[in-house]
C-alpha cells in the first residue's frame, strides 16, 4: 500500500547563516522558540546554496534548476534573467499535480514575484502585485508599499544592474526614514506592514486552519534577518542602536567598507534579533501543526537562500564573487515525523539544488524528471550518509560570472569570463592559489557537469 501523502511546509529565512543558530552551536538562543521540536529535527551541517543573491538562489530552491536558465522579458534585460523558464516545474506545481493545496507568502520580496513565475502552482499567493490579502496600516505605509511594489518592479526592467541596486537601497533608506519619522524603527516588528514575520506567520496559520482537510504545501519567506534590520524590542539582543548608527551600518554594507568593532557588534546584535523574531513566528507554525495533530503527517523544512558575511574576510553580506562559508553555507533543518530522540546531525554535504526532489520524496510522492537535482531524503529519514553528489557546484551570474566547486571540504573558485582560477578556499577558510592537480580536476568535472545541464535542458524542451 502506498504511504500516506505528507504535508510540506517550507520556511525560508533570507540571508540566514547556520552558525548563528543555537542548534548549530551558536552562543545566543536565537532559535529557542522551536527548541521543543528539536527531537524530531534533522540538522544538515554542510548545506550549500546553489547561487546568490536571492534572485539567483531561488530557481534552484523552488524549481531545481540553475539561474542561468532563467529568461528575460525584454532584450535590454540581458543580464537580469529574472523569470523562471516556461519549461521548468516549480515545487508548488509538482505538489499541485498530486492534488495538494498550495499557498505561499513571500514576505513581499521584490525578487520572488508572480511575474517571475513564483506563483505558479500556488492557489493562494501573497507577494508583490498581490496586495489584496493584507491591508497597510496607515497613509505613509500605503505610500511606501505602493511605491515599493509597483515602481521598483517596473524599474527592474531598466538596463543597469547598478541602477537596480541603487533603487533597491533607495527604498530601504526610504523605509527606514518612514520608520524613524513614525518612531517605529526600534520597537515595532521588522519591516513595514506585510513584510514582518508576523504577517507571514499569521497568513500561514490561517491557511493551515482553513485548508488542512486535504494535503498541503506551504511556503513562507521571512526577511527579518536581512538588512534593514529592525527586530522588535522583545526579540532584540541590544535595542540601543540609534538611527544614525543604523545609517552608518547601512552605508558601510553598501560601500563594502569596514566598521568600528562596536558598530559591527551592533550589526550582529540586530541580525541575531532578526533571527529570533523569525523563529518566534516559526514556533507558532509548529504550535499550530501540533494543536491540529498534523505534525505526524507534516515535514517542516527551514533553510535560507544564502548566508551573510560580517567582514570575516573583508566583505559584508554576499557579494557574487565571494565564496567563503559565511556566504555559501545555509542552515537546513528538517522536522521529519519518523525521527525521534534528536536532533540528528548530518555531515553529508548537500546542495539546495537537490531540495525540491527531496521534498517530494519526503512527502511520499513520485519523483519529477523536470527537476535537475536528486533527492537526499534518506540522509534525513534514515541517518544514512547518503552521498547524492561527491561534488557540489555553486554558480553566480555576476557579471562577472563565477563557478565554485566544493569538493573534499575545499572550494575551487573559477572566473568563467576570463577562464581563470581565483584560488582555492581551504577547509579552514584560507584562500591559496589553486594547484595544477586541482585545476585539472576542476576542468574534468566541470565538463561533465556542463554536459549534464545541457542534456537536462534538451530533455525538458523536447
Ligand atoms: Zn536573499
Amino acid at each position: 500500500m502506498a504511504e500516506q501523502k505528507r504535508n510540506m511546509v517550507l520556511l525560508t529565512i533570507d540571508g540566514l547563516r547556520p552558525d548563528h543558530l543555537s542548534i548549530y552551536g551558536y552562543k545566543r538562543p536565537t532559535d529557542q522558540a522551536i527548541a521543543l521540536f528539536q527531537k524530531q529535527m534533522v540538522v544538515f551541517k554542510n548545506a550549500h546554496t546553489h547561487s546568490f543573491p536571492t534572485i539567483r538562489a531561488f530557481p534552484a530552491i523552488y524549481a531545481s534548476i540553475w539561474a542561468d536558465e532563467c529568461t528575460t522579458k525584454f532584450f535590454w534585460q540581458h543580464f537580469k534573467k529574472l523569470d523562471l523558464p516556461k519549461w521548468c516545474l516549480t515545487i508548488a506545481e509538482a505538489y499541485q499535480s498530486h492534488s495538494y493545496y498550495c499557498a505561499a507568502h513571500t514576505g513581499w520580496s521584490n525578487f520572488l514575484t508572480p511575474g517571475q513565475g513564483f506563483a505558479r502552482g500556488v492557489s493562494d499567493f501573497v507577494g508583490m502585485l498581490r496586495e489584496d490579502r493584507l491591508a497597510s496600516k496607515n497613509f505613509w505605509e500605503q505610500i511606501y508599499s505602493s511605491a515599493w511594489q509597483h515602481l521598483i518592479y517596473s524599474f527592474r526592467y531598466l538596463p543597469s544592474s547598478r541602477l537596480v541596486d541603487f533603487i533597491d537601497w533607495g527604498f530601504h533608506w526610504f523605509r527606514e526614514t518612514v520608520n524613524t519619522l513614525l518612531k517605529t524603527n526600534l520597537q515595532s516588528a521588522g519591516g513595514v506592514g506585510g513584510r514582518s514575520a508576523t504577517a507571514v506567520s499569521s497568513y500561514l496559520l490561517n491557511r493551515i486552519d482553513e485548508n488542512h482537510q486535504k494535503p498541503f504545501f506551504l511556503w513562507g519567506q521571512f526577511h527579518d534577518a536581512h538588512v534593514p534590520l529592525a527586530p522588535p524590542k522583545e526579540h532584540a539582543f541590544h535595542a540601543n542602536v540609534t538611527p544614525e548608527e543604523k545609517k552608518l551600518i547601512g552605508s558601510a554594507i553598501y560601500h563594502q567598507t569596514p566598521l568600528s568593532e562596536e558598530l559591527r557588534e551592533k550589526l550582529i546584535d540586530l541580525y541575531d534579533g532578526g533571527i529570533r523574531t523569525a523563529f518566534y513566528e516559526i514556533g507558532k507554525v509548529f504550535d499550530k501543526l501540533k494543536s491540529l495533530n498534523l505534525l505526524e503527517h507534516t515535514c517542516v523544512i527551514i533553510t535560507s537562500d544564502h548566508g551573510c558575511a560580517f567582514w570575516e574576510h573583508g566583505y559584508w553580506a554576499y557579494p557574487e564573487n565571494k565564496f567563503y562559508d559565511e556566504s555559501t553555507k545555509v542552515p537546513l533543518l528538517m522536522h521529519c515525523p519518523e525521527r525521534s530522540n534528536g536532533p540528528h546531525f548530518v555531515d553529508t554535504p548537500v546542495s539546495l539544488m537537490d531540495l525540491a526532489p527531496t521534498m517530494l520524496e519526503l512527502s511520499h510522492l513520485s519523483p519529477e524528471w523536470r527537476f535537475f537535482g536528486s533527492s537526499f531524503s534518506e540522509a534525513a529519514t534514515q541517518s544514512k550518509n547518503q552521498i547524492v553528489r561527491t561534488e557540489i557546484w555553486i554558480e553566480t551570474l555576476g557579471p562577472p560570472p563565477h563557478t565554485c566547486l566544493v569538493k573534499d571540504g575545499a572550494k575551487i573558485v573559477y572566473r568563467n569570463d576570463r577562464k581563470e582560477f581565483v584560488g582555492t578556499i581551504t577547509r579552514d577558510s584560507q584562500m591559496r592559489p589553486t594547484s595544477g592537480k586541482e585545476k585539472r580536476c576542476f576542468h574534468s568535472l566541470f565538463g561533465t557537469y556542463e554536459k549534464s545541464k545541457q542534456n537536462h535542458t534538451q530533455k525538458c524542451n523536447s
